[in-house]
């Protein structure tokens, strides 16, 4: 699984990669579709503007050329079956007018030529069948159509080479200017979906010209470039540049919501996997517990039922048998062996009775104080066996609680329990207690063990014994904080715990009084 995972985040790292490359080239396909359309317009625009100025100046000229060739050449057609004769003719004239370099603001060193060609088509066409010869004598033929034009294509070709001599001589800024440049360029971007800021120059031979944006800087990386104004000898002295100072930010825009998307989706197989992860580790630490359990309890079973075993074959020993003193001291042991085992099962049936909710806890007002003078009772003498001592100060004037006595005692002992449990000398306790608010808190603090900070965390699960290198060393199951847990939770009450390894802990309970 964490290998696929891996795999699915790198195929996601690798597919964006290419998506942003792919990006970028289609992005480079379209600035040079917008350069190539601009430098094409404005090599238009600027024989437009010239193409103006010399209709004017033909104008002015009044149609006098200085010199006119004449070409004419026909093409004659017969048709037999419908008996018609065709001619075709068209004429070329050739025109050719002087200017004055004072046109071109005194740039020309030489009066230059202007040449202008016009053409006539005609289209005769005779009923009647006529030769060659015959055509000179007919002056009228039965239809003809006739058509009078300039030569557009041979007119354009030879009045790009013209006006591109005159017009390289102008410095770029009057060829071009700031703002016809910017408005095409925004144009053709905004027609090609090139919605980012672009910063333009154009470069004469490598160096800036005038014709720039105020913030053009350039770089190699997003500078895209095309040659302007190409001469007549395909020399291209100047180049339009194009930047995009925002150009990743802008490709990376557009693959953003899918990469948002897919970055979602990571995350939630991230999240599921951990947490089926951490729900698996958590199975394994339980099974591990209760196989724990399992061998505590049987261990515990093993000791009473060999003593009742070693009981029952003593007093089948004829000699016993008559002695009524020592038949009565083994059926004591077999009876306080089965006091035992039935107090063990009692434990595990009432944990699990707590756990379906079986356990109806009725409760009354009780004095605090006298449950827990009842439950240092039963500890007492333990206590005493091992030397300890126990001390109280139940200072709390306001003792009323609602609780259920038996369960509330079994509470207080089970902590008195572990506190005399895991005390390795002779167990120190001290019990108290004290009213804060509308609460009565009950402390009882040993001098043993200690809980280390994450044990104690975990010790009001059920189970759950803090490790302490030999796990017989003493005897348990983990359930009796749960209990405790249970039984307070019931009571509306809290438990807290302080401690620290090796110093001891303090056990605290806050329980809600009664008015
Ligand atoms: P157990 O049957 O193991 O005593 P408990 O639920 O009573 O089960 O306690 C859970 C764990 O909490 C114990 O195994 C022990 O590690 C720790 N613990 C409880 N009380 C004390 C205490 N007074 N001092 C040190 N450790 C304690």
């Amino acid at each position: 699984m964490s290998l696929s995972l891996i795999g699915i985040i790198l195929v996601q790292v690798y597919w964006f990669d290419k998506s942003f490359e792919n990006n970028e080239e289609q992005f480079k396909y379209h600035v040079k579709q917008v350069l190539g359309n601009v430098a094409d317009k404005i090599q238009k625009y600027e024989a437009y503007t010239f193409y103006e100025k010399y209709n004017k100046l033909k104008d002015s000229i009044g149609k006098v050329p200085e010199k006119s060739d004449f070409l004419e050449f026909g093409y004659y057609q017969r048709n037999s079956r419908t008996n018609e004769t065709i001619i075709y003719s068209n004429s070329i004239i050739t025109e050719d007018y002087g200017i004055s370099p004072s046109f071109f603001d005194k740039k020309l060193d030489s009066v230059k030529q202007l040449k202008n060609f016009s053409s006539k088509r005609k289209t005769e066409i005779y009923n009647d069948n006529i030769d060659n010869s015959s055509i000179k004598q007919r002056v009228t033929p039965d239809v003809k159509i006739e058509k009078a034009g300039r030569l557009d294509l041979l007119d354009n070709a030879q009045f790009e080479i013209f006006y591109k001599d005159i017009a390289a001589l102008n410095p770029i800024q009057e060829r071009i200017s700031n703002e016809l440049l910017l408005k095409l360029l925004t144009n053709e971007l905004n027609e090609y979906g090139v919605k980012t800021p672009f910063e333009y120059s154009i470069y004469s031979n490598g160096l800036a010209t005038k014709i720039k944006s105020e913030r053009f800087k350039y770089d190699k990386s997003s500078t895209y470039s095309i040659p302007v104004f190409i001469d007549n000898e395909d020399n291209n002295k100047y180049q339009l540049l194009l930047t995009f100072p925002q150009k990743k930010k802008f490709l990376f825009s557009e693959l953003i919501g899918i990469c948002i998307l897919s970055i979602i989706f990571t995350l939630i197989i991230i999240i599921a996997y951990s947490s089926a992860l951490n729900q698996l580790i958590k199975q394994r630490q339980i099974s591990e517990i209760k196989t724990d359990f399992i061998n505590n309890m049987t261990h515990e079973f093993k000791t009473p039922i060999a003593t009742i075993n070693l009981a029952l074959d003593a007093i089948k020993n004829p000699k016993v048998i008559e002695d009524k003193e020592k038949i009565q001291r083994y059926l004591q042991m077999i009876r306080d062996e089965n006091k035992r085992m039935h107090a063990q099962v009692e434990n595990v049936l009432r944990i699990s009775k707590l756990e379906k909710k079986e356990l109806d806890i009725k409760k009354e007002s009780n004095n605090v104080h006298d449950i827990i003078e009842d439950a240092i009772e039963h500890v007492h003498l333990i206590i005493e066996d091992r030397g300890g001592v126990i001390t109280r100060h139940l200072d709390a004037l306001r003792t009323t609680v609602l609780l259920n006595d038996v369960h509330f005692t079994n509470v207080i002992v089970n902590i008195l329990d572990n506190a005399i449990k895991y005390s390795p000398e002779a167990p120190i306790i001290d019990v108290s207690t004290e009213n804060v608010k509308e609460y009565i808190f009950i402390k009882i603090k040993d001098q043993g063990a200690g809980i280390s900070k994450t044990a104690q965390k975990r010790i009001f699960e059920k189970f759950y014994r803090e490790h302490t290198g030999d796990i017989h060393n003493v005897k348990g199951h983990g359930l009796g904080l749960a209990y405790v847990k249970r039984i307070l939770d019931d009571h509306n009450s809290e438990i807290f715990v302080e401690s620290e390894k090796g110093k001891g802990s303090t056990f605290i309970i806050k329980v809600p009084l009664i008015n």
